[in-house]
Order: structure tokens, then C-alpha cells, then sequence
């Protein structure tokens, strides 16, 4: 069977400093669910935990009451939709996690970020930008996320070809010097722990012999038994319009399965249930 698109599980709201958009709000993200039939939209504002110590000033207004305001918020209960209540968070130079293990309990789900290679000072140093340094440290930093004691079942791995890992006009050489091999181990981890992998790109962004480069990693992931999400990674209304149409062209190249889905486990006391 076909894999069924029914969730957006990666979506931005005004909390998160690179949105501040006032209508990118907890019931814009509902509506956005009734509209295209999904069953489960999670919100994942950008968050580091202020009880991790950190080396950068990135995330100085991303802390937990910050994140927490859209829980005052209350979902209608009668519209078929789950929303869930996630974060963003992000691994540093010192494949630090920025979650505490406490904190880590009250979110329904967790996406983490390998390739949020931009944040120079947090996550790369500036003599980190030749691409086959950015390769090298895609690696280590993939490798250090699954070498972590989490709770994988609800972590979700966050779009791991997207051009923030170098830059649009290098992000699929970088790729491309990761091979066939050393994906296959990861990914084959990446199943055992049965941990999301996100799919989260445009794919019409991509043209010609490009559209295989940017499938790659997704088609060894597949085969090594991996399951996957959709995030649309929405900061305003634009992607939310036009993300439906985008995760079906996706299902559609990987020719993704039913039973290839993640699915976040159900959690009896989701803050947003309450
Ligand atoms: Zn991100
Ligand atoms: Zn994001």
C-alpha cells in the first residue's frame, strides 16, 4: 500500500525567532491539518535548553517558557486532528544534545538536527567550511547522534540533505562524497533504534541528474529498513499552501510504503492534552 501522507510532524510557529510571524500560530497549524487530511501536525520550535550549558549565543531566546507559550493554546477535540508538542533542538560542536534528560520527558516528540551546519561558534567552527570538511563532520555528527542514550521512539532526525549543511550551491557535492557504505551502516543504526528519518525537501528545487543526488541517501535508508516522516519545516503560511502537494511528489519518487511510516508513540499526558 501506498504510504499515506496524514502528518506534518516538523512546523515552525512565531515562537521561533527565524518565523516571528504573528500567523504562524498553534490554530493556523490545526486549520493547515483539517485542510489536507492530516491526522497529526507537531510543533517544533527552534529550543535549546537552558539547563544545557552552551558556547553560543544562537539560542539565547529559544528557552522552555519561550517554546511553551503555544501551550496555551487549546486543540478542539473533535476535528480528528492530534497535535502534538515537539521541539527543534540541535547537537554543538561538542556533540552536546541541547535537551536535559528532564526536559526530554515532557516533549511528545524531539527533531534533531544534524546538519545545522550554518551556526558558526555553535555547531562548526569557521575553519570548518571546505566542503570535504563538511563531509567529514556530517558523518561525526550523524554517528554522535545515534551513538546517544535517547529515547529514540519519538526522535526524529531532521532533514538530512537540506543545503544548510554547507550551502545551496555545494550541499550535494558534500553529499555526494559520503558513500553508498558508510549511509548503509548508519541508516542501518539509524532502523535498529527505530528512530524517524524526515523527509524535508523541495523536491521541485531539484532538476535533472540533481533529483538522484538528493534521493541517494533516502533510497539506502530505505533499503536498510529505516522509517520515515514527513516535516514540511513551515516558518510561514507559503510552505504550509504548497507541502502537501511536495510530500506526495516525495512518496511518489521513493515509492514509500505504508509500512515504511514513523509513527510518534501515543503519550498519555502530552502537555497539549491536558
Ligand atoms: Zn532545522
Ligand atoms: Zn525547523
Amino acid at each position: 500500500m501506498r504510504y499515506v501522507v496524514d502528518h506534518d510532524l516538523h512546523i515552525h510557529t512565531k515562537q521561533s525567532p527565524c518565523s516571528s510571524d504573528p500567523l504562524q500560530t498553534p490554530a493556523r497549524i490545526v486549520r493547515y491539518a483539517e485542510e489536507n487530511g492530516f491526522s497529526t501536525v507537531c510543533l517544533a520550535d527552534h529550543f535549546w535548553d537552558e539547563l544545557v550549558p552552551t558556547c553560543s549565543n544562537w539560542y539565547e531566546k529559544c528557552d522552555f517558557a519561550c517554546i511553551c507559550e503555544s501551550l496555551g493554546y487549546t486543540p478542539p477535540v473533535d476535528n480528528g486532528v492530534k497535535l502534538l508538542f515537539g521541539c527543534e533542538t540541535d547537537i554543538d560542536k561538542h556533540f552536546q544534545l541541547g535537551v536535559s534528560r528532564q526536559r526530554m520527558e515532557l516533549f511528545d516528540f524531539i527533531v534533531i538536527p544534524t546538519t545545522h551546519m550554518h551556526m558558526t561558534g555553535l555547531t562548526v567552527d569557521a575553519t570548518d567550511s571546505a566542503p570535504e570538511r563538511r563531509a567529514e563532520l556530517y558523518v561525526k555528527r550523524l554517528d554522535a547522534l545515534l551513538s546517544m542514550d535517547l529515547p529514540f521512539e519519538k526522535v526524529g532526525i531532521a532533514h538530512l540533505t537540506c543545503p544548510l549543511l554547507s550551502n545551496v550551491e555545494t550541499h550535494l557535492d558534500v553529499l555526494d562524497m559520503v558513500s553508498d557504505g558508510v549511509f548503509r551502516e548508519l541508516f542501518a543504526r539509524a532502523a535498529r533504534l527505530k528512530t524517524g528519518i524526515e523527509l524535508n525537501f523541495e523536491l521541485s528545487c531539484y532538476q535533472g541528474e540533481d533529483i538522484e543526488r538528493v534521493l541517494r541517501p533516502y533510497r539506502i535508508a530505505k533499503e536498510e529498513g529505516c522509517l520515515f516522516y514527513f516535516g514540511s519545516d513551515a516558518h510561514h503560511e507559503d510552505v504550509l499552501l504548497r507541502s502537501k502537494e511536495n510530500f506526495e511528489a516525495i512518496v511518489t519518487a521513493l515509492d514509500l510504503r505504508e509500512e515504511e511510516k514513523f509513527r510518534v508513540p501515543a503519550k498519555a499526558d502530552s502537555l497539549f492534552n491536558k
